[in-house]
């Protein structure tokens, strides 16, 4: 079967090499990669996780940055990578729906292959995730077939680097519910969104709301997985390491630790896989 990690984050080789200077012009990346220790990984370093871990394919996305010539840097590696990778790398460039023209920016990446966006962090952009520009962006995505994934933000728990800043549980749910016609992840098993999924109007309003792994053993313990699971079904959970936060093989070994054959195949690569099959052409 295929494996597929549906969270991981590459920059350009020169963004690593200038971590200090965009620390200086950008708070969000400063909180979170301004200590020479936080991990900023490359492709080839990611083909290399990957090729250690089993991973098939990988969505790869980019950081949430403020600056346009940040982001175009970062998106310049993240297409490149996946033109080159024959179809293993799945690109999710990055976005910010603060600035003005970042439509067209979202347009020539989807005529470009960009099959999704992300991780998205609205408040740490400084958008509204209710906002008109929010809305904008789901119906762009919704209409070429994009995948959204999100960085929800718990409103409760311990602290972390970019804890804060994404969307929350609720204003995804709310977002989701506006738009059932765009698909999208809700990053760290969703901040506790799934609890909700057991109400069964929210069940139906998030039909189209997949949840991930990523960071999962950093936030929860070790049955968080299989209550998401339970919550929310298989074939709404999808594998994300959060590379190179975390190394994929390590994350897999959890997750096939804590699932059932069938859940586990469903988990680690299958129902990413139909949630990318059809991210074109619509
Ligand atoms: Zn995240």
């Amino acid at each position: 079967m295929t494996v597929i990690d549906a969270h991981t984050h590459i920059f350009a080789p020169a963004q690593r090499d200038a971590r200090a200077a965009i620390a200086e012009r950008d708070r969000t990346f400063a909180e979170m990669y301004g200590d020479p220790a936080a991990k900023m990984a490359t492709v080839g370093e990611l083909r290399e996780a990957m090729a250690s871990a089993g991973v098939d394919r990988a969505v790869v996305a980019g950081f949430a940055f403020s600056h346009p010539e940040d982001i175009a840097a970062q998106d310049e590696a993240i297409l490149a990578a996946a033109a080159e990778s024959a179809g293993a790398l799945v690109p999710f460039p990055t976005l910010n729906p603060a600035l003005p023209g970042w439509r067209a920016v979202a347009e020539e990446l989807l005529g470009r292959g960009a099959r999704g966006f992300g991780e998205l962090r609205p408040a740490n952009q400084g958008w509204d995730p209710l906002g008109p520009a929010a809305h904008e962006l789901c119906d762009l995505a919704a209409a070429h077939g994009a995948v959204l994934l999100w960085h929800t933000s718990e409103t409760v728990g311990h602290s972390y680097p970019g804890k804060c800043g994404g969307i929350s549980a609720e204003e995804l749910c709310r977002l989701a519910s506006a738009h059932p016609g765009t698909r999208m992840i809700a990053a760290h098993q969703g901040a506790g969104l799934p609890f909700f999924v057991q109400m069964p109007e929210i069940r139906s309003a998030l039909a189209n709301v997949w949840f991930d792994t990523a960071a999962s053993s950093l936030l929860y313990d070790e049955a968080s997985i299989a209550r998401l699971v339970g919550l929310a079904g298989a074939e709404r959970v999808v594998f994300g390491s959060d590379y190179p936060l975390l190394l994929p093989g390590r994350q897999l070994h959890r997750i096939r630790a804590s699932l059932q054959g069938e859940a586990a195949e469903a988990v680690c690569g299958r129902t990413a896989a139909n949630l990318l099959s059809d991210t074109r052409t619509r």
